[in-house]
């Protein structure tokens, strides 16, 4: 498991699938999961959609 540098996105496999960015870290601090847009104070605070996200990328 990897986070996109660009977006921040969780990515499984060698590219990110929500930007197309293969500048992907493997150290990073926390994990956002994103399972309601419409009822998360969370996603609509930090503008994020449906999914995975890294909180903080370390490297
Ligand atoms: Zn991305």
């Amino acid at each position: 498991m990897k986070a996109c540098r660009t977006c921040k996105a969780i990515v499984y496999g060698k590219t990110c699938e929500i930007c197309g960015s293969s500048n992907l870290a493997k150290r990073f601090s926390g994990l956002i999961i994103i399972l309601d847009t419409n009822n998360s104070l969370i996603a609509k605070k930090l503008n994020l959609g449906l999914g995975e996200w890294a909180a903080q990328i370390d490297e």
